[in-house]
């Protein structure tokens, strides 16, 4: 029922809504969200993915599923440099640079308040999926030259992810 929207899409540029009802069509939103990131797959999905722009992301970095509901960010700190990709940019990686450590807050299915933090892959992802949430993408990130080249390779070769 839903797919997973790429780069180009309206609401990958929006600015998503926090969640109000911690109700059943939130769990069968995540369950979907879930489903959708493990079948792409990948080890993280933020809802403007599917075109919903509401402030919800999953993500399993091989420690099983987590959900971060109305996440926001407490703390960052360290710097370091990681291969970066994106389902909404299937095909795509860049070597980015942020912030090594990630804490943010959220809530969980049942509204209780929840945290998450680490540092290498659950720093980034973590990062990751928030800007999601924030409207931005991937390219945002990059410098002005290797922005330029990636949109021109974009309009070039689309999404070579999608093909294989
Ligand atoms: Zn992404």
């Amino acid at each position: 029922m839903f797919d997973i929207v790429t780069f180009g899409h309206p609401s990958l540029k929006m600015k998503s809504k926090n969640v109000e009802n911690f109700d059943d069509e939130l769990k069968d939103l995540t369950d979907k969200m879930l489903e959708i990131m493990y079948e792409a797959p990948g080890v993280g999905l933020a809802a403007p993915q599917i075109g919903i722009n509401k402030n919800i992301f999953v993500f399993d970095i091989g420690e099983g599923p987590n959900i971060a509901v109305n996440p926001i960010s407490i703390k960052v700190s360290g710097k370091v440099n990681f291969l970066e990709g994106c389902l909404s940019l299937p095909g795509y990686y860049w070597d980015i640079e942020r912030p090594e450590y990630a804490k943010l807050d959220c809530f969980d299915l049942k509204g209780n308040k929840i945290f998450y933090e680490g540092d290498d892959l659950l720093g980034r992802v973590l990062q990751h999926e928030l800007d999601h949430l924030k409207g931005k993408v991937l390219l945002t990130c990059l410098d002005r030259k290797t922005k330029k080249q990636a949109l021109k390779d974009i309009s070039v070769n689309g999404f070579p992810g999608n093909d294989v």
